[in-house]
């Protein structure tokens, strides 16, 4: 998958004296931990179709998450495409093209048309100051990003979705754990998706989970994800399969365990990051949102010169044995298969941010002496010049 090629091994081998720093490194929990929570499943031969695991992840990420309703699913992907489906999405779905492949991909595989909105300056995630003049008779919904973990303007989106009867499904796969004034961010709009891969900071290996509030929506999730089955005898529709195995859903419950340590173990790094980097000329850090638990999922920084270094700085840091990426480079609406299809939608802001932006190493065991390695480089470039 792209992402973990991408995200630890698309620098070739360079040479360094120091070990290699890679951008993302998967928690995981000690092997007996594991092995003792299979243990069970040799035992009922029961591997997967909503078993023990799957019904005890579900429960346990539905308190997690502050949410009324939890599916679980075996990709994020695929629990995105799902919601899509669940909701009868038509025609045009208004988005960002700031984010991963997955959200726009989701909507062209379903047959919806993308259009693209430009992301505030601040926080990246759509602007909502915007939307309305993207509405036309067609539009049925709208799919923002709390991209790096940063919340959507989600008051403002849910007027305009009111006023506009639209639907809302907002892509959460970076903001598992997050909450706006002690809400969970996945009770905002009609259908919230996570993404738990690998290199999420919650993760089942693969997996993934809409949460909602609306419990009709629990059968027909259920449902599509396993072929639109209700019975030993009765299929109700045309459903394909997306299901959470055993092993999977074995996992998020060890992971789900120490959740509280890696999250403390990732702000240490995001505040030992911010107090370094802040002063230096030329980078923006992101900032805390007012009210917002964050789960300091991302480190990206922007490169403000008038020059554009975030290319430069890219390969002196790979030089020197830090594996950064490019997260979000190019724009969904820079893909080859796009050939311009979308081309007439500007979107300058999100244009700007791809071609600056540069996401660090963070991964709860990234140790202080990597970070200031990091930061040492970063400074003594950004300072001589
Ligand atoms: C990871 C991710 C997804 C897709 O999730 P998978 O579980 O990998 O299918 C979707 N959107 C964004 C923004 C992501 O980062």
């Amino acid at each position: 998958m792209l992402h973990i090629v991408d995200l630890q091994s698309s620098t070739p081998p360079l040479p360094s004296h120091e070990p290699i720093i890679p951008v993302i490194q998967s928690a995981l929990p000690p092997f007996e931990e594991y092995v003792e929570e299979i243990r069970s499943l040799w035992e009922s031969k029961w591997l997967t179709n909503n078993g023990t695991k799957h019904q005890q992840l579900e429960q346990a990420l539905k308190e997690y998450l502050k949410v009324e309703q939890v599916a679980l699913f075996t990709n994020g992907h695929l629990a995105l495409e799902a919601a899509i489906e669940a909701l009868g999405l038509t025609g045009e779905v208004i988005t960002t093209p700031f984010t991963f492949a997955s959200t726009t991909h989701a909507l062209i595989r379903k047959g919806l048309t993308p259009v693209f909105g430009d992301i505030r300056a601040d926080n990246y995630t759509l602007d909502a100051s915007k939307l309305e003049r993207l509405i036309t008779s067609k539009t049925s919904a709208i799919l923002p990003v709390h991209v790096y973990g940063n919340v959507c303007d989600v008051e403002a989106i849910e007027a305009i979705a009111k006023k506009h009867h639209l639907k809302v499904i907002y892509d959460a796969a970076h903001t598992f754990g997050v909450t706006v004034n002690g809400r969970g961010i996945g009770t905002f709009g009609d259908v919230s998706m996570f993404s738990f891969h690998a290199t999420k900071v919650f993760h089942t290996i693969e997996g993934g989970a809409l949460t909602f509030n609306d419990p009709a929506l629990k059968p027909r999730f259920e449902r599509l994800k396993n072929f639109g089955i209700t019975g030993p005898e009765t299929v109700k529709e045309p459903g394909g399969n997306a299901k959470m195995n055993e092993f999977q859903a074995a996992m998020g419950l060890c992971n789900l365990r120490r959740i509280d340590e890696v999250m403390a173990k990732r702000k240490r790094v995001r505040e030992q990051y911010d107090a370094s980097l802040k002063g230096i000329p030329g980078i923006r850090v992101l900032e805390y949102q007012p009210g917002v638990h964050p789960n300091h999922s991302y480190y990206p920084i922007v490169f403000t010169d008038a020059v554009n270094r975030r290319d430069e700085m890219e390969t002196l840091l790979a030089t020197k044995g830090v594996l950064t990426r490019k997260y979000f480079y190019p724009l969904v609406t820079d893909y080859d298969w796009m050939e311009n299809r979308f081309a007439s939608r500007r979107t300058p802001v999100a244009q700007q941010i791809a071609d600056r932006v540069l996401t660090l190493p963070l991964y709860p065991d990234l140790t202080p002496t990597d970070v200031t390695r990091i930061c040492d480089i970063l400074r003594e470039r950004m300072m001589t010049r």
